[in-house]
């Protein structure tokens, strides 16, 4: 191939907008506000504005074909003549492809997953029997000519075959997708010819699953598609993209391909990996030095250094950001509350995009060239490093101190003896997850006191008068453990993170979750310190309200950690301890006010779960660590409750027992109980709450149904350890459905319970 080797560009970028005007778009669009012609002008315009503001910063390469309407992932199907049949009717082809994103009235959307370790969800494609691989390229072709138009280096970037196949699902009795490789390939080298007529110098394909188990063929396959891909006659020159890890056996692999380029994660990957590839002497090894997910400004003088010894070892060497950075907010120039020294620490999406650039103008140009951005960069570093913030003495030595002690509780019998003697719990008790609706008027008096319209007292006096409408309606209900319903909770993590120090939020720091769905994730800077308790004023008023027992909500450490921006300047793990240590002393503050249950929810466990096998144990072992260190400050007669949000455990079944939790709940409704018999197989013997309704439905379930779901955990679960519950919180429902499906959960509780009795 002819086209010149590029040499700063990024992985790939956001697309919902600095100020998120394509959620603003797509959903009025959903709801009749916004024409078609409005919304995909809006999405012109955001592609435009990316594109020139790349460019200008000094990228010579360009991803495009990253904006999507809704996921990449779903494009990608749509790309390969892969949507379901159930969407075929819809005429119009954006409907249909809303309708495959989010389903319809008679449409049932694709599951939706968790995108690697990251919290982005892509939507998985369904391979049947009968889906039969045909390009449509229309997408890119459009996005790749818009783009050179306006005279942009574009380079489409596209997701690739063994990715694509290896997460998308089998349906209709289908064997497993990635068995269909060598249909695919055929498609893939057509849309290759057809880029480069329409101009394309570079195509880059994303092939993250080569960092994962997921396939143990991975580096053979990677070789046979690449080395298919790599022989098209004039095509454009071929990037694979690697990232979230090491690619391991895969590297080699694709660099004895004919693939002109080979980008790897140089964060979470080694430099030592590509120094021991001899074939990477003839390719681009495009470097991804420039943290793509995380928020943190680039050691400038680190990666020179790095990148330095990388020279020697490859054809030619691109600077590039470690992944997309649709991982993090676009831009620090919106966050004006932060102090100047915290600020110096960070780099957002526009920032990170500087870094690039600077680095590889110093490796064209020499250090000398960008003196001045790294003794700005040097500075950042020693500031950060010397911070008093990042350092709290004494909660490391109360972490220490502890751990020393032990984190083991007393023998779980003994705990379900004195809990009981204390509680008078009936058999099958029933609770809930810990959240009720979060009606409009609860989000205005939020949206009002945080706007200053309303003063504190009035805030508080507000949210009580809520918990004591839920409390009444669960007394009305007949619930045995009630809970205070979080109607002061914006998020679950979000309001521990504005309560500890070591952490602080953005104004507009939001990255895309979904579709158009997008979260602003807290970032945890220095050490954690719980100054004051959190939650106990209002666990402790919704208790003065009745005489059952109220269970005390909290979020746990690695849930918190899971959904924030991190330090990295430390072990997770020691970040999870000081978490841990918080939620600990909340926890012992709970106890001592008079509450006897308490719940720390952990529904993050298995997304923090790394992509190798070989580092899954270690996680597992923190992890499991954190938990234990936040509840077993409390007595014996404390009943400890978590809460799971998924019930396909696969390798955190074992952890989840060693969570040592009095009551587990985990959601079971859609897997119909078989989620007991694997929790008992990994030996786990304390009490459980499988989800008996699904949450994530509008639909009321009756009381038939949830007695005959309870009939069948018991089958595997004896009535004292037995929990009934819906299977996750219930703020996203309205108060109808929420008041009707309780109303059928309490009676078909005590139906069971008399069957049983
Ligand atoms: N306690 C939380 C709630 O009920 C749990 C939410 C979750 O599992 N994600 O909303
Ligand atoms: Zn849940």
């Amino acid at each position: 191939m002819t086209a010149q080797p590029f040499t700063a560009t990024i992985t790939g970028s956001p697309r919902i907008g600095p100020r998120r005007e394509l959620k603003r778009a797509t959903e009025g669009y959903w709801a009749g506000r916004t024409s078609r012609s409005e919304l995909e002008s809006v999405a012109a315009s955001l592609r435009r504005d990316a594109w020139s503001s790349l460019v200008a910063a000094g990228l010579d390469s360009v991803p495009v074909n990253t904006f999507s309407y809704y996921d990449l992932m779903l494009d990608t199907a749509v790309m390969l003549g892969a949507l379901p049949p159930r969407v075929h009717d819809v005429p119009d082809e954006l409907d249909r492809y809303f309708a495959a994103a989010r389903g319809t009235e008679d449409i049932a959307p694709l599951e939706m997953t968790k995108w690697f370790d990251t919290n982005y969800h892509y939507l998985v494609p369904e391979i049947s029997p009968a889906t039969r691989f045909t390009l449509n390229p229309a997408k890119v072709v459009a996005e790749l000519k818009e783009a050179l138009q306006q005279g942009i280096p574009a380079r489409p970037v596209i997701i690739g075959p063994i990715t694509f196949l290896l997460l998308s699902k089998a349906v209709d009795g289908a064997g497993a997708p990635i068995d269909r490789i060598d249909e695919l390939i055929p498609v893939y080298c057509e849309l290759l010819s057809l880029l480069a007529d329409a101009g394309a110098a570079w195509v880059q394909f994303d092939e993250p699953v080569l960092v994962t188990d997921i396939s143990a063929d991975a580096p053979v396959l990677a070789q046979r598609v690449y080395s298919a891909l790599g022989s098209v006659p004039a095509r454009p020159a071929i990037h694979v993209a690697t990232y979230f890890g090491d690619p391991g056996e895969a590297l080699p692999a694709l660099a004895r391909t004919p693939v002109e380029a080979i980008g790897v994660d140089l964060v979470a990957g080694a430099t030592a990996a590509v120094a021991a590839v001899p074939e990477l002497a003839g390719k681009t090894l495009v470097a991804g030095i420039v943290d793509g997910r995380n928020v943190w400004r680039t050691d400038l003088e680190a990666a020179l250094s790095r990148l330095a010894t990388l020279l020697g070892s490859v054809g030619s060497l691109a600077v590039s950001t470690s992944c997309s950075t649709l991982h993090v907010p676009y831009t620090l120039a919106f966050e004006t509350e932060l102090d100047d020294n915290l600020r110096s620490w960070l780099a957002f999406g526009a920032e990170k995009v500087r870094e690039v650039v600077t680095l590889a103008r110093a490796l064209r140009d020499g250090r000398e060239a960008v003196a001045a951005e790294i003794a700005a960069s040097n500075a950042a570093v020693a500031s950060r490093r010397s911070d008093p913030r990042l350092r709290n003495e004494q909660v490391r030595a109360r972490i220490d101190a502890i751990l020393a002690a032990g984190i083991q509780r007393g023998p779980s019998a003994q705990r379900r003896a004195t809990q009981n003697a204390r509680l008078h719990l009936p058999p099958l008790p029933t609770t809930t997850i810990g959240s009720y609706p979060q009606t409009p008027e609860i989000r205005k008096t939020r949206a009002a006191f945080r706007a200053g319209e309303i003063d504190e007292a009035e805030y508080v006096r507000r949210m009580k008068a809520e918990i004591a409408a839920v409390i009444a309606l669960q007394e009305r209900l007949g619930l045995d453990v009630l809970v205070h319903g979080e109607p002061e909770r914006n998020d679950m993590v979000q309001y521990f993170a504005e309560q500890l120090d070591g952490f602080v939020a953005t104004q507009n720091g939001w990255v895309q979750s979904y579709g158009s769905r997008c979260v602003r994730p807290p970032i945890l800077y220095g050490d954690v310190a719980r100054p004051h308790p959190m939650t106990v004023e209002w666990i402790t008023y919704a208790q003065s309200l009745t005489d059952k027992p109220v269970k005390g909500m909290l979020t746990g450490p690695v849930t918190i950690l899971a959904w924030s921006f991190v330090r990295d300047d430390q072990p997770l793990a020691d970040t999870a301890y000081q978490i841990a240590l918080a939620i600990r002393d909340e926890t012992i503050d709970l106890q001592s006010a008079g509450i006897g249950i308490i719940q720390v929810d952990e529904p993050a466990l298995r997304e923090l779960l790394p992509l190798r096998r070989a580092a899954q144990d270690d996680y597992l072992r923190w992890a499991v660590g954190a938990f234990r260190l936040a509840t077993s400050g409390v007595s014996d007669s404390t009943q400890i409750h978590t809460h799971l949000c998924y019930s396909e455990f696969g390798e955190v079944i074992g952890a989840i027992a060693d969570l040592d939790a009095d009551v587990t709940s985990i959601e079971a409704a859609r897997s119909h109980m078989e989620v007991l018999d694997d929790l008992n197989a990994a030996g786990f013997a304390n009490s459980v709450g499988p989800g008996v309704y699904d949450i994530h439905s509008p639909r009321v379930p009756s009381t038939e149904e949830i007695a005959a779901s309870l009939r069948a955990a018991l089958q595997a679960v004896p009535p004292q350890r037995l929990w009934v519950n819906p299977d996750c919180g219930l703020k996203t429902r309205t108060a109808e459905e929420v008041t009707a499906s309780l109303r059928n959960m309490v009676a078909a509780a005590a139906k069971v319970r008399s069957e049983a009795a």
